[in-house]
């Protein structure tokens, strides 16, 4: 090694380097733009072929490459070769599509590269401010607490954790889990995303802890169920802690009855902590707002900005009233990260204290940045817009003899099949999920798949701001194209 002359950096050695990747930075994002615009002209998904999977098994690279050349590598073996959620006609699981502006804005928080842990800097502000507008938005009490997470599993981590540590009634970061006085219990329906079940076996509560209330026929949690569970498990010596009720279920849309949920809870000096990844957004569309307006009573919300406000990966967001107990559960300020008078020490709030995440990005000028460009009423319109296109979607279904819906649609959830008059429920299943395969594979619409009670069912989650009504004929007309391909193959 040779230290001399030269010291090292990773920015560009000279005035010309610079400018050099000023030059070819233009024209990547000239061509990445074109990708956008052509987006519709891609396939929703296509299978990655072996030889690319087998060009990532290069040794650590020690010494350098060009930029053109690592660039073509990813034009060539790797952009072409996402999941497909930005494509208008990708509705599978629950994925947002992200934007142009969403890429400008992603490209502020690279410039700044801020570490939004702590100390006395303009991130803290920027983030206190989107909470804000998180709360008005879902019509959350002003003064509750929160913080961005990377999304909604860690925003249900963080306020299960809260919701544990204020209802064992003694201190549980320090003593742990001693179930002296009773099992903690946590209640949510059978339709409640894994997420939920994955943050209480890490809270160590173990999901035998975890009572799966049945739901009623369109999906919603039985709230007669549910008390019979609670009072079971009090005559049992359990303490009944938590009740998640689930806005907007992953597998059908469906939303838990709320105002039920929270006099029980209140009955019963329960946490309710509501899961609404996408569905508590609703709420911004006049139609749901009576719906949700319970919101404001319940003890926290978890939800995502990269869901149903198509914000780039990643930003999730939890919201929790009691802002003393959010922070008890978390907070650290060992001497390295004292809070001082002065200086980078000072500020006030870091937001390190409210998660489990000590260095963090700058999610909330994203946030930030694409709420104020194109204000909320786009997003509520954008937002209506997908829910009216699932409902032309569900009456397309419902019109077609060959189609039959599996669930009610609530909002932008769909549950589908093709049917065949006196098919057995096996090979039925079968066919559909050999429909689903030839759907992807064929690369025009990209919906996923679920299980409705014993059927297979196919399913779209509309969180698309790129889909058009026409997308959805598209979709019908697939469906009924690649059941023939089969049935004609038969
Ligand atoms: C997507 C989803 C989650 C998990 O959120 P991530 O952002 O993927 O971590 C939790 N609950 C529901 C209802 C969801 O739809």
């Amino acid at each position: 090694m040779h230290f001399g002359k030269k010291e090292r950096s990773l920015d560009p050695a000279t005035d010309h380097e610079w400018l050099e990747l000023e030059d070819f930075t233009h024209r990547v994002m000239d061509d990445l733009f074109n990708h956008l615009k052509g987006i519709d002209e891609e396939k929703t998904w296509k299978p990655i072929p072996q030889e690319t999977i087998d060009r990532f098994n290069e040794a650590l690279p020690a010494s350098p490459s060009s930029l053109k050349t690592v660039y073509r590598r990813f034009m060539e073996d790797i952009l072409p070769y996402p999941s497909g959620n930005i494509h208008p006609r990708f509705w599978g699981y629950v994925q947002g599509t992200g934007s142009p502006a969403g890429v400008l804005a992603e490209i502020l928080v690279a410039v700044m590269n801020c570490n939004v842990g702590g100390r006395d800097q303009i991130a803290n502000h920027v983030e206190r401010e989107v909470l804000d507008w998180a709360k008005e938005m879902l019509g959350f009490d002003a003064g509750a607490s929160g913080v961005l997470t990377s999304g909604c599993s860690v925003a249900d981590l963080i306020a299960l954790t809260t919701a544990r540590n204020v209802k064992a009634g003694y201190d549980v970061n320090k003593e742990g889990l001693n179930n002296q006085n009773g099992r903690l219990i946590f209640y949510t329906s059978n339709q409640a995303h894994s997420a939920v079940r994955q943050a209480i076996e890490v809270l160590g509560l173990g999901s035998d802890a975890l009572r799966l209330v049945d739901v009623d026929a369109r999906f919603k949690m039985d709230s007669t169920k549910l008390v019979d569970h609670i009072k079971q498990d009090q005559k049992d010596g359990h303490r009944p802690a938590c009740i998640i009720a689930t806005v907007g279920s992953v597998n059908t849309g469906a939303i838990d009855p709320l105002e039920e949920i929270i006099r029980i809870a209140r009955d019963f000096d329960m946490w309710v902590h509501v899961d609404g990844a996408f569905g508590v957004l609703a709420n911004l569309v006049p139609e749901y707002k009576e719906k949700l307006a319970p919101l404001k009573d319940v003890d926290s919300i978890a939800f995502d900005f990269h869901k149903w406000m198509y914000m780039p990966y990643d930003v999730g967001c939890v919201l929790i009233k009691d802002e003393k107990a959010h922070r008890n559960s978390f907070s650290h300020r060992p001497d390295y990260l004292a809070p001082l008078q002065r200086g980078l020490g000072g500020g006030g709030r870091w937001y390190s204290e409210y998660g489990v995440q000590l260095s963090r990005s700058f999610r909330a000028l994203k946030v930030w940045f694409l709420i104020k460009l194109f204000g909320m009423d786009h997003y509520t319109q954008l937002i209506e817009q997908n829910i009216h296109q699932a409902r032309y979607f569900a009456q397309q279904v419902e019109e077609e003899e060959a189609l039959e819906l599996l669930a009610p649609v609530e909002m932008n959830v769909v549950c589908f099949r093709y049917r065949v008059q006196g098919m057995e429920a096996e090979p039925l299943n079968d066919l559909n999920q050999e429909i689903l395969f030839r759907l992807q594979e064929r690369g025009q619409v990209a919906p996923s798949s679920t299980r409705i009670g014993d059927c297979f069912a196919l399913r779209i989650a509309v969180v698309n701001h790129r889909s058009k009504f026409s997308d959805f004929d598209l979709l019908k007309k697939e469906v009924l194209d690649v059941a023939k391909e089969l049935t004609s193959e038969n």
